[in-house]
């Protein structure tokens, strides 16, 4: 039963109290719940959101962005000394071009 594997007795001050508390993965729902398998699985970034070094970034090979919607809010550090970040939205199928000159195109992933 998968219960039985999440019980174990309370125990304070050298009394016992009875009870359990149930695991995390018990308790959780949801993207919260999906979100921590992802990381029992090893992925470490499960919404994508850690940043990705730019290619060439050409219109011919853009920056592919991962997006499990149809549209991604994308920032571009145009030069590396510049101190804010240009924010593009792009739309899936649609490549789109920063101001710097990078081209960026969302390519599908499954939602988490
Ligand atoms: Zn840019």
């Amino acid at each position: 039963m998968w219960w039985l594997r999440s019980m174990r007795p309370l125990q304070r001050a050298g009394k016992r109290i009875y009870g359990t508390f149930h695991d995390t993965l018990d308790q959780l729902t949801g993207i919260q719940k999906r979100e921590l398998l992802a990381h029992l699985a090893g992925e470490c970034d499960p919404f994508r959101i850690l940043s990705i070094k730019k290619g060439p970034g050409t219109h011919e090979c853009p920056n592919l962005i991962p997006s499990a919607y149809c549209s991604r809010l994308v920032g571009c550090v145009c030069h590396p000394d510049t101190m804010h970040i240009e924010w593009i939205v792009v739309h899936m199928g649609w490549p789109r071009r920063c101001g710097c000159g990078y081209w960026f195109e969302l390519c599908p992933i499954a939602p988490l």
